[in-house]
This record gives C-alpha cells, structure tokens and sequence, in this order.
C-alpha cells in the first residue's frame, strides 16, 4: 500500500488551542490558496537570523512576483505560492543571504510531488508540531475521523455535512 500522510487537523487546532503563540509551521497542508506552502527549515532560519533585514529592502523590490514581504517582526518571508523562482532577489541580496537551492518550492511546483522525496517528507514532518503529521499505510477511515484530501494526503477531521 502506498505511503500517504495523515494531517491531523484535531490535534493541531488543540496544540494551537494550548499554545496561541504556535504559529502555523511551514510545510503544513495549505487550509486556502493563500498560504506559503512548504519551505525548508533552512529558509526559515537564513531569513531570521543572518538575513541583515534591511530597511529598504532590495529583494523585496526586485521581486517581479510580489512574494516577498516582512512580517510583523520585520523578518522577510517567502510566499511559495507566488514565487517563480527567477532568483532576483538572491543576486540582487547585498550580503548573499540566500541560497537558491531555497527556491525549488515555488509555485510552479507540484506540493505534495515533493513528499515523493524520503527528505523532503522527513523535513515535512518535523516541520510541524509533534503528532500533527504522520506517515500513514492506510486508507480513508470515517469512523476515526479520517478522510482523503487527495491520493497522498489525508486528513483528520470533524466532517462538516450540511
Ligand atoms: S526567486 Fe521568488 S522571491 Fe526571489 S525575486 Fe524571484 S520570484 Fe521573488
Ligand atoms: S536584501 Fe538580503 S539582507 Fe537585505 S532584507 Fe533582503 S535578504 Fe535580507
């Protein structure tokens, strides 16, 4: 049986319920179109920690695709679901903070294709809250809660019917 895995929507919500400052981690199943996808936690931390934050800064205003913003920390974020990877803003970055092997996620990209890579799975697992992600052998199980998004995604959830 082909490996899936199991997004736990339950446990999320109750590990954010405990914990409001949780942030949604990268690599989570997008709830909306409007989300950042899955990055490496490389990215992350390039961009909160070495990454100079400037004032103006130029990778945000080379970017033809408008995925570049500062969040409410003034740490740059990426979102995946725009980025085309051109890499404009690694050549035109003053202090090479980024390293273009960060955009291999962008939009052009399938999300869950990567999950096929035994790393990347690996690193979209951890990513996430413990529990919240796992990887499953099995099939779409109502009586647990358990439905498929799609033939490598499920997910746990309270089913809404109207
Ligand atoms: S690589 Fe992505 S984030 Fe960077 S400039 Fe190009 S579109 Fe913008
Ligand atoms: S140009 Fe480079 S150092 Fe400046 S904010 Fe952008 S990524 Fe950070």
């Amino acid at each position: 049986m082909a490996q899936k895995i199991l997004l736990d929507m339950i446990k999320l919500r109750s590990v954010m319920a405990k914990d409001p400052a949780t942030t949604i981690p990268e690599g989570y199943i997008p709830p909306s179109l409007n989300t950042d996808g899955m990055k490496t936690i490389r990215e992350l931390a390039v961009f909160r920690f070495t990454c100079r934050k400037c004032e103006d800064a130029p990778c945000i205003g080379v970017c033809p695709a408008d995925a570049l913003e500062k969040d409410r920390d003034g740490i740059i974020n990426r979102h995946t679901n725009l980025c085309i990877s051109c890499k404009s803003c690694v050549t035109i970055c003053p202090f090479g903070t980024m390293m273009t092997d960060f955009f291999k996620h962008h939009r052009n990209k399938d999300l869950f294709h990567n999950l096929d890579d035994k790393e990347e799975l690996e690193l979209f697992v951890r990513s996430c809250p413990p529990g919240v992600v796992s990887v499953v052998e099995s099939e779409e199980s109502p009586a647990e809660n358990i439905y498929k998004l799609n033939d490598k995604v499920l997910v746990r959830d309270y089913l809404y019917t109207t």
